[in-house]
């Protein structure tokens, strides 16, 4: 690793020409083994549903791609423009500039995508890049390797495959840029390893993302938004929504409304192909936990099964649990749904501004008043209002965390600035007014003061 590092350090930066032409070929090779990419991630999982992988591994890396070809001039531009009056007629720069070797480590929970997009933003910076994709899904990150060696050389794109070992060596190199995708407990081990080197970060990690519910926001609606966005890849999401939080009034309507929403969705979960399952038994052990301490009655499952359950956990909602109960203290991660509920909004805000700082707080309001008071009174990576999910795909968007959930963000314009460093030039002009400037300083009071 460290060899390799060395090697690729000494190497140009990939030029405007090499960048679009294998961004391009990415692109070709993404769509050419997509159907091979959806099957190895759906066997690392034990099960992925298809279309899920179709849009979250296989889609938006293409959008990622094709906005990137589409803006990448006006990226890579120099900006000028006229210095202040006092240094007239010089002129200001900022030129970006490649990092160097700018470090990917990836999770599990999309293994193909978190590799693809943070490696199209360092691409298209002209970087260099060394990737760790999770261990976790060993089978995606052999293919991974193996459709990037297609692409790239070996020295504009080399992986590195292992277990948290390699991953912790990995996260000493020195490297010009390190983006970080996983945990908040393992973004500390990160940030700390990088620190040695002064390694630049961008740490995309999670939490609890809550969803608050206006008191006249339409229940059905909410649910089916909040349907889609917590069961998709049965829960394993990073802004899946954590828990809801809804006055006392209307708790049993939303229960209702998603046991509808569940059971059009997912008749039989267990040998539906639509629901996916645990990644793997570690995480079924630590799922199962949360239904520890509870009453059966805070337990409702929403989707039945003749079948025991292949890795699969039904989509379950938990209700009421104390504040301080595993399920509402950590990140879920899975097919669990707390609801709790409040008083008033401002208790709901309240609640939310209590806990870590969310990757996404998601809003069903229509009420233009009640979003500025969220928007304001709240401070999350993102704030997604009435709908969930989606927001991360817009390549207009900036995506990241704040506080626990992470620090810069990516995707787009963004994913490029910060892959880039924004290197200030000043272009002093051929009259050079400042020579008046000097000592001896007397002179100058009697020319112009
Ligand atoms: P993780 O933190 O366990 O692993 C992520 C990466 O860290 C892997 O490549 C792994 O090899 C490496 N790693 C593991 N232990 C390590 C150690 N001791 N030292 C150095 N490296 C180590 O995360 P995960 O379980 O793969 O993914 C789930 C987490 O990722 C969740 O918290 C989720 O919210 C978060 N996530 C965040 C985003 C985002 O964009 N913000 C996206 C997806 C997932």
């Amino acid at each position: 690793m460290q060899q390799q590092l060395q090697k690729m350090k000494q190497l140009p930066a990939l030029t405007l020409a090499e960048r679009t032409a294998r961004l391009k070929s990415l692109a070709r090779i993404i769509r050419q083994h997509q159907v091979e990419i959806i099957n190895t991630v759906s066997s690392d999982f034990s099960h992925r549903c298809a279309q899920e992988s179709q849009m979250a591994e296989v889609m938006v890396c293409l959008d990622e791609i094709k906005h990137t070809l589409k803006n990448i001039k006006q990226w890579t531009r120099e900006k000028v423009w006229h210095a202040n009056w006092k240094f007239f007629p010089s002129k200001c720069a900022i030129s970006p500039q490649p990092k160097g070797v700018v470090g990917v480590m990836a999770p599990w929970n999309y293994p193909f995508n978190l590799v693809i997009e943070p490696l199209v933003a360092a691409i298209a910076a002209g970087n260099r890049v060394m990737i760790k994709p999770s261990e976790v899904t060993p089978k995606t990150a052999t293919l991974t390797q193996k459709l990037l060696r297609q692409v790239f050389t070996e020295d504009e794109v080399f992986v590195v495959l292992g277990d948290a070992k390699v991953a912790n060596e990995f996260s000493q190199l020195p490297l010009d840029h390190l983006l970080f995708t996983g945990s908040t407990q393992v973004g500390k081990i990160i940030m700390n390893n990088a620190s040695q080197h002064l390694t630049p970060l961008t740490l995309e990690l999670g939490g609890k993302s809550p969803v608050l519910i206006d008191d006249n926001y339409p229940l059905d609606k909410a649910a089916n938004s909040i349907a889609k966005g917590k069961w998709f890849n049965a829960g394993q999401t990073c802004i899946a929504p954590d828990y809801i939080l809804i006055s006392k009034e209307r708790k049993a309507e939303l229960v209702e409304q998603l046991k509808q929403q569940l059971t059009t969705s997912y008749p039989d979960f267990a040998e539906n192909d639509d629901y996916t399952a645990v990644v793997n038994a570690h995480h079924m052990q630590r799922l199962n936990k949360y239904t520890e301490g509870l009453a059966a009655t805070q337990i409702v499952p929403l989707s039945e099964s003749s079948e025991p359950a292949r890795q699969k956990i039904p989509p379950t909602l938990i209700l009421d649990p104390a504040a301080d109960h595993p399920i509402m203290q950590e990140e879920i991660f899975g097919p669990y749904l707390p609801i709790m509920t409040i008083d008033t909004l401002q208790d709901g805000i309240d609640f939310i501004n209590q806990g870590e700082r969310p990757l996404t707080l998601y809003l069903f309001s229509h009420r233009p008043a009640v979003i500025r008071q969220v928007r304001e009174q709240t401070t999350s990576g993102s704030l997604a209002i009435n709908e969930t999910l989606v927001h991360f795909a817009q390549e207009g968007l900036p995506f990241g965390g704040i506080g626990a959930s992470g620090m810069g963000s990516y995707h787009g314009h963004q994913g490029f600035l910060a892959m880039s460093h924004m290197k200030s030039v000043y272009y002093q002009s051929r009259i050079n007014l400042n020579n008046l400037v000097r000592a001896p300083y007397s002179q100058l009071k009697k020319k112009i003061l």
